[in-house]
């Protein structure tokens, strides 16, 4: 059915000139006889200060966040001025636009009244982003020749009831895509769509976490079966790292499912990591594309990628966490014991990331929250606890680690400069991680770049771009 899902990210919707740059890639596709399904973010920033004005309101900081929502009141009609030219159309958008933030500042104003912020609350609050944006997109597509549908993903995206990172319900989902979005697909229409939000079974507003545009992106595509689900960012592709702490980082062509997954879980930003998750079951290629420059060929996601001659495709990081050490005589030659530890884990819910054991300790990773102090006190029962924050962790990605001699040496050789706290290896066959000071993170994967990326493959990496950076000018 030529059906694509073509998400793009708060960066490629952020201002007048951004939304038209997307406009038009959308027209090439429809242009090139495709069927687009667009999935848009809010407009960049919006949701961190839609989060901030939650954040202000429960601190019963009524004012201050009222003014962070009137700026952003202006930001939208303003924006849809200069996109929609008809008068009729342009008035009544930014009428409903006005509508959207009065709804929101009561919100605000009862929130500064109850002084508790839900999880349910912040979920109402921040969807407004997406719900906006989207709405307003559709507007401007329409205008830009697109025949635009908005649709609520709200009424198509049902998940559970755990807000602010709920899970999706499959069924329900391809059920909902089949009624609200397939009509208009085979009347000729674009359906526009925001990310990031959802609705429970009750029709209560939910999300599904920070960056979760991806994942609607890729949900839309694996409830209607498309033939690829593309990811519109700002940098080229999935890159050999990230290009802000690493400016000569290379675009990767292709790289696997699991790969990417792999990267996406441990920091990659570009990529939300349930993003692979309903491309894999229905092997849907994903493509990871750049907005500012759509003539590039971008990363290809694919179930198999092509053997590639170095041993690493890209260097992601998690910063923002914290090791926590247990130490109790207790463990020697005991079983159970693990168990008990995991299930503090467990009553907290939260995830461990990495987990490194000896006779008598074990060490443990986990985000930095603020139900540490709690979890520590738990785990005090059973073991001496220690808990330090500020560690990143540094992961390597590329085929078959595991197969290949001496790599440990040559990575921990690159940044033999740098205090290593926990390594893991072997876990995965495509993964070498290992824990460092957050301050040292930026500098371990300059480090790490510059020993593996030297003499890169150039059937996997864009190398003619490294070729144009070092090329002086006439
Ligand atoms: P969007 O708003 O389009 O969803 P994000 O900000 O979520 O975009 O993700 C894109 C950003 O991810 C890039 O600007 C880049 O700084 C960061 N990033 C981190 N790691 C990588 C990587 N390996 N390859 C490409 N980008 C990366
Ligand atoms: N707007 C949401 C966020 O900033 C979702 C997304 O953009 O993917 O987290
Ligand atoms: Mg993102």
């Amino acid at each position: 059915m030529n059906l694509v899902v073509m998400k793009f990210g708060g960066t490629s919707v952020e201002d007048p000139a951004a939304i038209a740059r997307t406009a038009a890639i959308v027209a090439g596709r429809v242009s090139a006889g495709k069927k687009p399904i667009v999935v848009v973010s809010a407009m960049a920033r919006v949701t961190d200060q839609l989060l901030r004005c939650a954040s202000a309101a429960s601190l019963g900081d009524r004012t201050g966040a009222l003014a962070i929502s009137s700026r952003l009141r202006c930001r939208h009609p303003d924006t849809a001025a200069a996109l929609v030219k008809d008068a009729k159309e342009s008035a009544a958008l930014a009428n409903w636009i006005d509508k959207k933030f009065d709804q929101l500042d009561e919100v605000l104003r009862g929130l500064a009244a109850i002084l508790e912020l839900t999880p349910r609350i912040s979920d109402l609050i921040v969807s407004f982003g997406e719900r906006i944006s989207s709405r307003m997109i559709a507007a401007a597509f329409c205008q830009h020749g697109i025949c635009a549908e908005h649709v609520d993903s709200r009424d198509v995206i049902v998940t559970d009831s755990s807000y602010q990172k709920a899970i999706p319900i499959d069924a329900i989902i391809e059920k909902r895509a089949a009624e609200k979005l397939l009509p208009h697909i085979t009347a000729g229409r674009v359906p526009v769509m925001g990310g990031f939000i959802a609705s429970n079974e009750a029709g209560i507003t939910t999300t599904l976490g920070r960056g979760g545009s991806d994942f609607t992106g890729a949900l839309i595509g694996g409830a209607m079966h498309a033939e690829s689900i593309e990811i519109w960012t700002d940098v080229d592709g999935i890159m050999t790292a990230d290009p802000r702490v690493c400016p000569d980082a290379l675009r990767v062509k292709t790289i696997s499912f699991e790969e990417a997954a792999e990267l996406a879980y441990f920091g990659a930003k570009v990529l939300h990591p349930a993003t692979i998750l309903p491309a894999v079951k229905k092997n849907i290629p994903v493509q990871v594309l750049n907005s500012r420059n759509p003539s590039n060929d971008g990363t290809r996601i694919i179930s198999l990628a092509p053997h590639c001659q170095s041993p690493f495709k890209s260097i992601a990081v998690k910063k923002k966490l914290s090791i926590i050490d247990l130490v109790a005589s207790r463990m020697l030659m005991t079983h159970g014991y693990l168990k008990e530890i995991f299930t503090i884990f467990d009553k907290h819910q939260t995830p461990v990331d990495m987990v490194s054991t000896s006779e008598v300790s074990v060490s443990l990773t986990v985000d930095s929250n603020d139900k540490l102090p709690q979890i520590a006190a738990d785990l005090s029962q059973l073991a001496d606890v220690k808990y330090e924050g500020k560690k990143a962790l540094v992961c390597m990605v590329g085929e078959d680690i595991r197969g290949q001699n001496g790599m440990a040496a040559q990575v921990f050789a690159a940044i033999r400069h740098i205090n290593v706290r926990m390594i893991s290896q072997g876990a995965s066959e495509i993964n070498m991680s290992f824990m460092i000071e957050e301050d040292d993170a930026d500098e371990a994967v300059r480090s790490l770049h510059a020993a593996f990326f030297q003499n890169p493959d150039p059937t996997v990496f864009d190398v003619e771009a490294r070729k144009q950076l070092v090329t002086p000018g006439p």
